[in-house]
Parts: C-alpha cells; sequence; structure tokens
C-alpha cells in the first residue's frame, strides 16, 4: 500500500476510500492480509478517513478481512458497474469527488472509479493465483499500459 501515502490521501483531500479486496490487500481467497496492510488502514483511520471493501467476490473471506479492519464491506459488486459504487458511497457518508478506490485492476478499479466520479490508485497485484477472468482482464490491461508507459505516465 505504498502507493496510497498519507501526503497523497492529504493532497486530494480524501475522505473516503473504497478498496478492493482480493490481489490489493488479500492474495485471491485468503483472508491473509499482506504486510503492511494493517498498519496502512491504522494510518488511514488515523486521517479520519473512511473505509469500505468492494469486492466483486461473494467469498466468506470477504467478512473475515471486513471484520478484521473494521471497515463495512459491499461484496458481489460487479465491479465496475456504478451500482455497487454508490452502495459504498452510502456506506462511507463521502462524495464522490473525495472518495478514492484503491485496486489492482484498471477495468473494474479504476473504470469503475472514474465512471462514478471517484479518484482511483491503481496498485500492483499481490502475486498468486487469479481468476480466469482476472487473468483476462490483466491481458487487456498490457497495451494500456504500454501505452501509458509510451506517455511517460510514471509508475505505469
Ligand atoms: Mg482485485
Amino acid at each position: 500500500m505504498a502507493d496510497v501515502p498519507a501526503e497523497l490521501l492529504r493532497r486530494w483531500d480524501i475522505r473516503g476510500i473504497a478498496l478492493d479486496l482480493d490481489n490489493t490487500i488479500v492474495p485471491w481467497y485468503s483472508d491473509a492480509l499482506a504486510p503492511g496492510v494493517k498498519e496502512w488502514a491504522q494510518m488511514v483511520l488515523e486521517l479520519d478517513i473512511r473505509m469500505c471493501l468492494l469486492t466483486n467476490n461473494y467469498g466468506a473471506h470477504a467478512m473475515g478481512v471486513a471484520r478484521e479492519l473494521k471497515v463495512p464491506l459491499v461484496r458481489g459488486a460487479l465491479k465496475p458497474l456504478p451500482a455497487a459504487y454508490a452502495r459504498c458511497l452510502r456506506e462511507l457518508q463521502t462524495d464522490a469527488h473525495q472518495t478514492l478506490s484503491v485496486g489492482d485492476q484498471l477495468f473494474t478499479d479504476v473504470l469503475g472509479a472514474k465512471l462514478s466520479g471517484m479518484r482511483a490508485v491503481y496498485v500492483r497485484p499481490i502475486a498468486g493465483r487469479v481468476l480466469f477472468t482476472t487473468r483476462f482482464l490483466r491481458m487487456l490491461e498490457r497495451p494500456v499500459f504500454a501505452r501509458l508507459r509510451r506517455a511517460g505516465v510514471p509508475g505505469a
């Protein structure tokens, strides 16, 4: 979560975070938080920023992670469709433009945020097993990242 430092959250005046689950803060279908996530979540709460887990997954492990982080959960979200982002904003009670989506996929986490008027930070996926649809979407991400690199976008 080094890509989402306190300094950025302050600069963008972020009040709420819609946080992806699989491959962002836990390996797919695991409830073991990646190193540093707990400390990052603590930092976010100390900045008085609300957080909501927003995942396309239906798995029970999502509930365990939400309990551990003590944040609400919106699951089965069908990202990038806007309905679940609206649910998430209701949970957070924040305006879209002050809400940040953090996730490891361009065509769900980032696209969905943009369709809903939210800011987005793409984070590199945690290595490990992925769902076949994720593998397919990652294939579609490749030319986009290549284009961003050619355009000189840092971190692409
Ligand atoms: Mg993900």
